[in-house]
């Protein structure tokens, strides 16, 4: 139906996360009307994120500057004997910008649904066993979960899988409103529920 390049580009975009094939057209729809030096920075943008962002060694967040670890795991003032599990980076930000939390974290890559075993293994399982194992100073490991079934599921998963290592396990306070996002909640409810993990 469309010229062969749009078609390649409406399928590129489908692929993203909450992008349907009629968002998808409209994006690039958006990009043909598009004056070629916004087209072309949009270009050198997206080739920029592969060639200066790097993925931390140690927790999987996105960094620019530095060599082997991010900010935050580079950083000697971060308590190393705390590891917050997330399911995602925007998690990881909505954490951060709470400034109530002084420890390291670790990005699983994303959450899972009813136990699927295609689930499990998009989720990064294996490294945070290696990291587990590897780092004795991690005394406790908060899970921080979205409210919702999904984020109880995963929650269960871990504390099941952590069992063995001998770390206290805490999750977040009640307060994350019920089926909510933790990406969503907002600074002080985040807060609250940190200070009440158990
Ligand atoms: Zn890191």
């Amino acid at each position: 139906m469309y010229p062969k390049t749009i078609q390649k580009l409406i399928d590129l975009f489908s692929k993203f996360p909450t992008v349907g094939p009629r968002t998808a057209s409209r994006f690039v729809f958006y990009l043909l009307r598009l004056p070629k030096e916004e087209s072309e920075e949009l270009v050198s943008a997206i080739s920029k994120l592969k060639n200066s962002v790097k993925i931390c060694q140690s927790c999987f967040k996105a960094f620019e500057n530095g060599d082997k670890s991010c900010e935050i795991c580079s950083n000697p003032s971060r308590d190393k004997s705390l590891l917050c599990l997330v399911a995602n980076e925007t998690d990881l930000t909505a954490i951060e910008k709470t400034k109530k939390y002084n420890g390291l974290y670790f990005i699983l890559g994303g959450q899972v649904s009813a136990l699927k075993k295609t689930d499990l293994e998009r989720l990064r399982i294996k490294e945070l066993e290696e990291i587990i194992k590897n780092r004795p100073e991690i005394r406790e490991v908060i899970l921080a979960f979205n409210a919702n079934s999904e984020g109880e599921a995963t929650a269960l998963y871990l504390e099941r899988f952590l069992k063995s290592f001998n770390k206290k396990i805490t999750r977040l306070g009640r307060g994350l409103p019920t089926g909510g996002e933790l990406e969503y909640a907002d600074e002080e409810t985040l807060k609250a529920a940190f200070e009440g993990r158990k």
